[in-house]
């Protein structure tokens, strides 16, 4: 720290483009501060908080003009300089205030003081051991405190809490064996922990050759502080073993770690193998833990007791010191792409981590996205390949159903017979089984029950959806509206339907077949709490529950040794999204759910019903085969100018006005338009421009308009989403926001 620096750079809290500046306050005699410590200056009339981000000698201010800070929020500077310093990059590129991207960098219940270190009173031993006989005896006439001394005789801090479940209201007597120099009472932080301790692991599992060797690959790049890999590891093939080992050579190396995995589902498992390993050396950090539990377990990252964190999306700005590694677990999950101002994808800020900090960066998935492996294709990453099972465990044997068959024979019912047969011998035999479909809470594509044949639009390779309201196809990507014909343009039949049958459905059905089989529905709706989902699990793991039903969430990452069937009620669900990446998101789900049979000594079989068993993407599906599917689904997206080849890039405006947020769409619309015509050698990049209404109309109240346009990859792109990000930074009368390649285009 320099000696008395005399005046302070400070980026204030406040989300606003009028305040994002630096301000210039006094540092009061005898005050430490460090860079990136928080503090609370007044400004204007109010008091509010700060961020040190530098010092100064001198000031060109007049003197009267410079207020003092008034004092630290906390004796350490919260915000590490690398991560003051990330924040200033997504600010810069997410053209946003640096304060918001400040934010990111600690749990929101730090900012103005929601959150306090908890204390409790703890008592102990003030006197030698050798006079503690002397003392008892002293205490003779009180029983009560001739016990609390025997307690205390350990010369340990002992909290008057756990005291008092053998002792009765302690606290008197203990104060006056403080009075009497006997003891010392204090006031301990305690540390809320969202977990319970788990048992530590009695054997390690001696690795396989694959796991062997891509270890050879990543553990040395961690002990120089470099590498970035894509480790494309089929389900089962032991990737969570790879994570541990790398995570050990970093601690060993005294760097910090930080593993991302996608959703709070997955965490109770990935959190017992870590801690089982690491101890307490590892926290948990994610948005279902407490207030209370998420500060503490930040502040034993930041203080370096934790120097391994397990999370969620945001966990990639833990504020872990001398980083060596960052895993990403299950890289191709939407969920790694954060749709709240400032918009980020983890694995882009993981990557920037990364390079600053001298790290590694493991991404891996069985089924990785078609952007990062197009990258390790082309050399970004360093492929790494685990392509079969630990213990020679077969994958599950596939089968696929025609469900226009099904309705040819007679069968109205969402279960086929093939399902109908292979859940009757699962569960005669004891095992269990999951049932899954790709519920999408929105409106439904329209099928020929008879042919299978979904309508799309005749421009854009995307389905059409079905709007209840107005009774008319849309097609999202380019505004067409056509009423549902009659008959089905390629069979002639009248079965033209919207699709959409939901979880809850699926349990009803299956209850009416299966009256005496208990089941267990695990979707968004019956989740909500923190423990909820645990609790669901639980009855399936301890066999309670021999059918789990559910959305996608049951696909990832879950580890049931007694199921041997997985059924899919409905692949072409997520086939049908109006989405380009629907195909990679079939794909990926359908791999990940067919991962979940046979995980053990059981063999597996899948079970998947669609109405298109010969698309490519199904048949990749069925035949487990990755290089398979990436090939055709890549040149695909070359034919079809979709990313990686382009950038997907829109202006989303919303209001509570519908006619509000179409009218803005509108005028940006027009904007980009005279623009463009402006700049014809630009103009060349641009695919295409259109304003529409959202696929999804309204969220939460706000009416949602869109202006989509597709870029081609090129470096004229960039001047034209300079122009884009000063547009909607202006002014507008509703809420607009750019989005370059968003997670969802719903
Ligand atoms: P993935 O994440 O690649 O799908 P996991 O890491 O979940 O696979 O591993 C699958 C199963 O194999 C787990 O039950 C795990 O404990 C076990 N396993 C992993 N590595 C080994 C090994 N070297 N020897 C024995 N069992 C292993
Ligand atoms: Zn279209
Ligand atoms: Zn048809």
């Amino acid at each position: 720290m320099p000696e008395s620096p005399g005046f302070a750079h400070i980026i204030v809290d406040i989300a606003s483009n009028n305040t994002d500046r630096v301000f210039t306050y006094r540092v009061p005699e005898g005050m430490r501060l460090l860079e990136g410590t928080r503090v609370l200056v007044p400004f204007g009339r109010q008091t509010i908080e700060g961020l040190v981000l530098g010092f100064s000698d001198q000031s060109d201010l007049p003197d009267d003009k410079i207020k003092s800070i008034i004092e630290p929020l906390e004796d350490y500077p919260a915000i590490l300089p690398p991560l003051v310093d990330l924040a200033k990059e997504i600010s810069s590129k997410s053209h946003c205030p640096l304060a918001l991207a400040l934010r990111l960098m600690i749990p929101p219940e730090m900012r103005s003081g929601r959150v306090r270190i908890k204390t409790q009173t703890a008592a102990k031993l003030e006197i030698p051991l050798s006079m503690l006989d002397e003392a008892i005896s002293k205490n003779s006439r009180s029983s009560k405190r001739r016990l609390l001394l025997s307690l205390l005789s350990d010369g340990l801090t002992h909290p008057v809490n756990e005291l008092k479940a053998l002792v009765r209201d302690p606290l008197p007597s203990l104060k006056k064996l403080q009075d009497d120099g006997l003891v010392v009472l204090s006031e301990e932080e305690v540390l809320r922990s969202p977990y319970e301790a788990a048992p530590p692991l009695a054997n390690e599992p001696v690795l396989t050759e694959d796991q062997k060797e891509t270890l050879s690959e990543i553990l040395p790049a961690i002990r120089r502080g470099d590498g970035r890999f894509l480790l494309h590891g089929i389900t089962g093939s032991g990737k969570t073993e790879v994570y541990i080992h790398s995570a050990r050579e970093c601690l060993k190396l005294g760097k910090g770690v930080i593993v991302l995995i996608p959703e709070i589902v997955l965490t109770p498992q990935m959190v017992n193998w870590f801690r089982s390993r690491f101890g307490d050396v590892a926290a948990v950090l994610h948005s279902r833990l407490s207030a209370g539990e998420r500060f503490d377990e930040w502040r034993r990252i930041r203080s370096g007791n934790a120097r391994l964190v397990i999370g969620a999306r945001s966990a990639v700005f833990a504020p872990v010191k001398d980083l060596g590694l960052i895993v990403i677990d299950e890289e191709h999950e939407p969920s790694y792409q954060s749709e709240n101002t400032p918009r980020y994808d983890a694995r882009d800020i993981a990557l920037s981590r990364a390079a600053r900090e001298n790290a590694s960066l493991l991404l891996a998935s069985a089924t990785p996205s078609i952007l990062s492996f197009a990258k390790a294709q082309r050399g970004d990453y360093m492929l790494l390949e685990m392509l079969s099972r630990v213990n020679k465990h077969q994958l599950a044997q596939v089968h696929l159903v025609d469900m226009r068959e099904e309705l040819r024979l007679g069968n109205r019912s969402m279960f086929s017979g093939l399902l109908l047969e292979k859940l009757r011998k699962t569960l005669d035999e004891g095992h269990q089984a999951m049932l899954f479909i790709n519920r999408r809470g929105y409106a439904p594509s329209v099928m020929c029950r008879k042919c299978g044949e979904v309508l799309s639009c005749a421009q854009c390779d995307v389905k059409l959806t079905y709007h209840q309201a107005d009774r008319m196809m849309h097609c999202h990507y380019c505004g067409l509206e056509t009423p549902l014909p009659r008959s089905c343009p390629n069979c002639g039949s009248g079965f033209l339907k919207p699709l959409g049958a939901g979880t809850q459905k699926i349990e009803e059905e299956f209850k009416a077949l299966f009256p005496n089989v208990s089941t267990v529905r695990l979707d968004a709706d019956t989740t909500t709490g923190k423990d909820s989902h645990e609790q669901l699990l639980n009855r399936f793991r301890s066999g309670e529950a021999r059918v789990m039903i559910g959305t996608q969430m049951i696909a990832k990452g879950l580890d049931f040794p007694q199921v041997t069937l997985v059924g899919v009620v409905l692949a072409d669900l997520t086939l049908n999204m109006p989405d380009y990446r629907a195909q990679e998101r079939t794909f990926q789900l359908l791999t990940q759910v067919s991962g979940r049979a046979g995980r053990a000594d059981l063999p597996g079989e899948v079970v998947i019903q669609t109405y298109k068993p010969e698309h490519y993407v199904i048949q990749h599906s069925a035949a487990q085969e990755y290089r398979g599917f990436f090939n055709q689904e890549f040149s695909r997206r070359r034919q079809l100018l979709y990313p990686p080849f382009t950038m997907m890039v829109r202006v989303l405006c919303e209001s509570r006005q519908e006619e509000e947020s179409r009218e803005v769409s509108a005028r940006v619309a027009q904007r980009i338009n005279e623009y463009l015509s402006g700049e014809p050698r630009l103009k060349k990049r641009v695919l295409f421009v259109r304003e529409d209404a959202a696929p999804i109309k309204r969220i939460m109240g706000l009416y949602r308009a869109q202006v989509l346009m597709k870029l081609l990859e090129h470096k004229d792109s960039d001047a034209i989403l300079a122009f884009l990000n000063e547009l909607t930074g202006e002014a507008w009368p509703c809420k607009v926001s750019l989005e370059i390649n968003p997670g969802s285009l719903a």
